[in-house]
């Protein structure tokens, strides 16, 4: 993300409308997100973390102007952790944050030492290092008294966890919107949960965000998530709509109708149980293809059943 784009201060006409319509779309989804998924409470003190990418910036921008007009009372504080990676800009953050007039604590902690000491050279350090940074994020909360604690993952971050957990975890999970943290002890919520990663990109090149390098660390970026970013890219340009209807699936999940025995009592249906979520179609094929899918071989066997009068099978 380059960060050498004019300040909001010196856009032209053309750069501001754009910003305000953008910011207003990103309350917008932001706004619902919190709502739909009950984020945000009357006296919160929610910790906004902020690594000095795009997204935590975004994030912590669309909470304050929210927090102005919400109807409830709860305060924001921002809170970022220098983890000593060597060449971290360490005044960029207080600067910034200072000229926001939003209360903020820079965390120091030299996991990047522990890191290296621990992960042999051409070794995978982010496990580490996140398991590292989450403990420090978690003392920091209870510290600052932070009844939660806000991350900026957004909508394709979602998905693309989603997939990757399928792909190589033979599971179907993805990132919560809102659950409580693994040690028990936060309530953690993506207030980004429903903003688009495109929009989160423009809007911090129109704010002109002043963002801190992610590589600072020397990593190697996870090629498993890199690969699957593309292939959605790619559904992306070739199917529009489809990243869209991926993410209302994860908002609308039919236990019956997938295979897992823990979460859907399949052992006690029987022919007394009734229709369950529309039932099972048996014999017909889904017909519910976009408009950009070639294949109209369902709708056919459909519409043929219905030439045929089939109602029913005897
Ligand atoms: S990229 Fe670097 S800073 Fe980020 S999690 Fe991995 S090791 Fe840590």
């Amino acid at each position: 993300m380059s960060t050498n784009l004019a300040p909001s201060t010196s856009l032209t006409p053309q750069q501001k409308s754009q910003l305000a319509k953008l910011e207003k779309r990103l309350r917008r989804h932001v706004g619902q997100a919190i709502a739909q998924y009950n984020m945000i409470e009357d006296g919160d003190r929610i910790m906004v973390c902020l690594s000095g990418g795009k997204d935590s910036y975004a994030m912590l921008s669309i909470l304050m102007i929210l927090k102005e007009s919400a109807p409830i009372n709860f305060e924001l504080i921002a809170v970022n952790l220098d983890q000593k990676q060597p060449g971290f800009p360490e005044h960029v953050l207080p600067n910034y944050l200072t000229s926001l007039g939003v209360e903020y604590k820079i965390i120091e902690e030299d996991t990047y030492a522990i890191v290296k000491d621990k992960i042999p050279e051409g070794k995978t350090t982010c496990s580490l290092c996140s398991r590292l940074r989450r403990a420090v994020l978690y003392k920091a909360a209870k510290a600052l008294g932070a009844t939660k604690i806000a991350l900026g993952h957004h909508r394709d971050d979602m998905i693309e966890t989603m997939m990757l957990n399928m792909f190589y975890g033979g599971k179907l999970k993805s990132m919560p919107a809102k659950l409580v943290s693994d040690n028990g002890e936060h309530v953690v919520i993506r207030p980004l949960a429903f903003c688009k990663e495109s929009e989160l990109i423009q809007y911090a090149q129109l704010k002109a965000f002043p963002i801190i390098p992610c590589n600072l660390c020397g990593s190697q970026p996870n090629l498993q998530r890199q690969n699957i970013k593309k292939m959605l890219n790619d559904w992306h340009e070739n199917f529009p709509g489809r990243i869209e209807s991926m993410f209302t699936a994860m908002q609308n999940i039919v236990p019956s109708h997938l295979c897992d025995s823990e979460l859907f009592d399949f052992k006690s249906i029987n022919a007394h149980s009734g229709i369950i979520n529309g039932g099972d179609t048996a014999f017909d094929q889904e017909t519910h293809f976009s408009s950009t899918s070639n294949d109209t071989s369902a709708a056919i066997n459909v519409d043929q059943a219905n030439v045929l009068n089939i109602t029913e099978i005897k």
